[in-house]
């Protein structure tokens, strides 16, 4: 049996979706048009007013906006409406220069974050009678807030442990009956490696979901968090800051391999070619994701390019929801690597990484340039489990050469692979920092 949160909208017929959501889009470009200056006047320069949204296809017309446009009207410059008119502030934390800042007013925080985080938890097979403990961090970052008031409205029972402190995680864990965790996939890859390191009994751990997010992690790695936790399904959920948070996607738990539903009456999805002028793609075909806010007032963003790398599916689910699916994410635009001309994500190294059962989780990639000519080193570094940690020289050398040849088979690049002690690699409690780019002009 599936569980819908709301059901009516959930499996509403797509005609009937796709009227809602020109309603809507209408309504957020007007929001954008009215309040929000530098919008106003891009539209304005490219001679558009919000009566040229007529239909859903009209949207095309309207400019993107970019991570800089937040950043160069930082902090509220972009929002609609005054600062007074925000219960809560969010930002994301800006690798390079300035945070995002994002503003939610009641509507913002009730109608649309915690309901869209409440639908997801429900989508991914919890009910009231669960308990979540949510080790996503609490604070500016929308993780640890958005799941919590998603949590509370859908009545299960919030554990507000934040992430980190591990001791801390795996006796609450067993002392109070978690039955779902959330935290970034890393994290949970070194959770379930405690359980296993200190002898803890499985059958004190009743965790039977897992609902993970914040960065990408590959099919592979999925499956390496489900072996390790017999009993548990790891989930997908997926958002940014500048669309609301967590929850603007998740994948459903009868079939959590094919893609992650769009909340798509909060949140309209779009996928460009970014080598042919960001126009949009063929059905079904590869690029980047663009998100236009339906709902949200205080921080609407139309078209705004996520640069995360996606498909989009619009076939109804097994799960009798209608809300198009996209593909889990294999990348950022951003990161994308050139290595010795060819392009790899980091994704695709963690793919072939984790085939070898004798790996644990975490991997580093490092890229140089090498004193002569402007050519890219890429060095990985990779760790065997305790289980598999060898003495024998001659053993692990064979092994990082098997591994090595492995990555230039696959991804035809050639890496120098570093072997390194079970536990060396840093664990991090958020956001795993997996691409460490020692050049000193990035390209
Ligand atoms: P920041 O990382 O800048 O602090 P956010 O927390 O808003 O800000 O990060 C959003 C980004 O995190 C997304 O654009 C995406 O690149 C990445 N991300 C979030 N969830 C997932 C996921 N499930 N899979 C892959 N990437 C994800
Ligand atoms: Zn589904």
């Amino acid at each position: 049996m599936v569980n819908y949160w709301k059901e009516d909208i959930e499996t509403m017929p797509r005609e009937e979706l796709e009227k809602l959501q020109l309603k809507r889009a209408k309504g957020m470009i007007k929001r954008a048009y009215d309040k929000i200056k530098p919008l106003h006047e891009r539209y304005s320069e490219a001679g558009l007013t919000p009566d040229d949204l007529k239909e859903l296809d009209d949207l095309a017309k309207f400019p993107l906006t970019h991570k800089d446009d937040l950043r160069d009207n930082y902090p509220f410059g972009l929002w609609a409406g005054k600062k007074e008119d925000a219960i809560r502030v969010h930002a994301s934390s800006g690798t390079t220069g300035k945070p995002i800042v994002c503003g939610y007013n009641k509507h913002d925080v009730y109608d649309v974050f915690a309901e869209v985080n409440a639908r997801s938890l429900v989508a991914c097979g919890l009910t009231e009678n669960d308990v979540i403990q949510n080790a996503y961090g609490y604070g500016l970052f929308t993780g640890g807030l958005g799941i919590h008031y998603g949590g509370e409205m859908m009545g299960a029972t919030v554990i507000p442990i934040s992430g980190g402190n591990t001791d801390r995680q795996l006796m609450l864990m067993q002392d109070f009956g978690s039955t779902a965790i959330t935290c970034t996939p890393s994290y949970m890859i070194y959770l379930a490696e405690e359980i296993v390191n200190r002898g803890i009994d499985p059958d004190k751990i009743k965790l039977k979901v897992g609902i993970h997010g914040a960065e990408p992690w590959s099919e592979k790695m999925r499956a390496k968090i489900e072996d390790l936790m017999p009993g548990m399904n790891a989930i997908d959920i997926y958002g940014l800051t500048e669309i609301i948070g967590p929850g603007v996607s998740v994948n459903c738990d009868i079939n959590r391999y094919e893609g992650l539903h769009v909340w798509e009456d909060h949140f309209l999805p779009e996928v460009l070619d970014p080598d042919n002028d960001y126009e949009r793609v063929a059905p079904g075909e590869r690029g980047e994701i663009v998100f236009s806010t339906l709902t949200r007032e205080v921080s609407p963003l139309p078209r705004y390019r996520a640069k995360d790398i996606s498909r989009l599916n619009y076939e109804k689910c097994k799960c009798g929801r209608t809300h198009a699916r996209h593909d889990k994410i294999t990348g950022r635009t951003d990161d994308m690597l050139i290595i010795h001309g060819v392009n790899v994500f980091p994704s695709q190294i963690e793919s072939v990484l984790m085939n070898f059962e004798e790996l644990s989780g975490y991997y580093q990639i490092l890229i140089d340039r090498e004193k002569l000519g402007s050519l890219d080193r890429i060095k990985v570094k990779i760790e065997l489990t305790e289980e598999h940690f060898s003495d024998k020289i001659k053993d692990l050398e064979a092994f990082t050469e098997k591994v090595a040849d492995k990555l230039h088979s696959t991804l035809l690049i050639h890496a120098h692979v570093e072997l390194v002690a079970p536990g060396t690699i840093p664990r991090s409690v958020g956001k795993a920092k997996r691409v460490v780019d020692l050049r000193g002009d990035k390209i």
